[in-house]
């Protein structure tokens, strides 16, 4: 099998196991309790919350574990909204949002919110002006991913933040699940940011919400306080361990394995751009493990069976979001509904091999001759 999927799920790695297993082992008690297997699991979780609060920059008090970006944004964007909405119900965001964040505005817009999307521009980033004119004194929340799971573009959060600095009301909330690990992220920019280690090596059934400390939300999940007012349960320590692990390592091996990608990355764009039914959609700042790209006549969904029957990994819109419809973001940048029917997505991790591109990119040129009829 050759997988190529890494933004949808990394494989986790094995110290990142380990220590879950070694910390799962060491310390029995629920953090919550108030006997001595509680007090030394309830220390080891300070520790290791104070460790991922260096690496991120922000202060420990700001961390609420989540069981994973899903529930991080779930909690975000319905907790804001519902602390603030005696100030107003206007909220801005964008088609490129991953489901989690879209259907809890949906949710919201239920209750009676009020939702712009921004438009976005032909690199694929948001259209700063329109996000002026749109921002109103009754608008407390704007939510923009760091760098969105389909096309990989990066958004320019600094500005934004500038243009929404000028209203009172108004939060900013930033999806970093694709960012964090991959590219350095500036955690002070927003009132909240999502995060999941099983993007970067870590494992699944936990995440992160950032949150800045002076910020009151509405919980979603209530129960006793745990480590957290804002997220009741017994704290998973191991799970925090384990996300420990995967962040340090993501850092500090960051720039390596950015260099890495970067070259599989220029090699399948090359290679796939010379093929005149190929249009690639990721815009050319995106990050380089995202790769999205749609082959003319050719559904995304038909590209997919197609190569998985070949043991190739690819991806449709994000894994989570709902099948037979066209990409939102990739018909946002590009105008149109086959390009974006007919996408699909390569992702990549230091872990790909260049072997692994080889051995994809022969079996896509016999799948494109085969299936566009072009034998040229
Ligand atoms: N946000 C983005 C940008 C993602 O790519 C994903 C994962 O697919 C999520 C949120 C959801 O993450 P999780 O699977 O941890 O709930």
């Amino acid at each position: 099998m050759i997988y190529l999927d890494y933004a949808a799920n990394h494989p986790v790695d094995p110290a990142v196991l380990q220590r879950f297993c070694s910390v799962e082992q060491t310390f029995p008690g629920n953090p919550n309790s108030r006997h001595e297997a509680g007090r030394t699991a309830s220390g080891e979780m300070q520790k290791i919350t104070a460790l991922i609060a260096e690496m991120l920059d922000v202060d420990p008090a700001s961390i609420i574990y989540t069981s994973g970006a899903t529930e991080a944004n779930n909690l975000a964007v319905k907790g804001l909204a519902r602390t603030t909405r005696h100030c107003g119900r206007h909220i801005i965001s964008t088609a490129i949002e991953h489901p989690s964040v879209s259907a809890s505005l949906t949710w919201l817009q239920e209750q009676g919110y009020e939702i712009d999307l921004l438009p976005l521009r032909t690199d694929g980033t948001v259209d700063l002006e329109e996000l002026e004119y749109l921002l109103r004194k009754d608008t407390v929340l704007v939510t923009i991913p760091a760098v969105d799971s389909e096309l990989g573009t990066v958004q320019p959060i600094r500005q934004i933040r500038e243009l929404i600095q000028n209203f009172p009301n108004c939060h900013l909330h930033v999806d970093a699940t694709q960012a964090v690990g991959r590219i350095p992220f500036d955690f002070s920019l927003a009132d909240t940011v999502s995060l999941a280690p099983h993007k970067f090596g870590g494992l699944n059934g936990c995440g992160i919400l950032v949150k800045r400390t002076d910020l009151v939300l509405e919980p979603i999940l209530h129960g006793g306080g745990s480590t957290t007012i804002y997220r009741s349960g017994t704290p998973a320590l191991a799970l925090a361990a384990s996300l420990e692990t995967a962040m340090r390592l993501a850092l500090e091996e960051q720039d390596s394995r950015v260099s890495h990608v970067l070259e599989l990355s220029a090699k399948l764009k090359k290679a796939l751009s010379a093929y005149p039914l190929v249009r690639i959609n990721s815009p050319a700042g995106a990050v380089p493990h995202i790769l999205n790209l749609s082959v003319e006549g050719i559904r995304g969904a038909e590209m997919q069976r197609q190569l998985d029957r070949k043991g190739i990994c690819v991806s449709v819109k994000s894994a989570c979001s709902v099948e037979g419809t066209p990409s939102r973001a990739v018909f946002a940048v590009s105008k149109n509904r086959n390009t974006a029917r007919n996408s699909w997505r390569i992702s990549l991790s230091h872990l790909t091999t260049e072997q692994e591109i080889d051995a994809f990119l022969k079996q896509f040129d016999l799948l494109y001759h085969e299936l566009t009829g072009d034998n040229k």
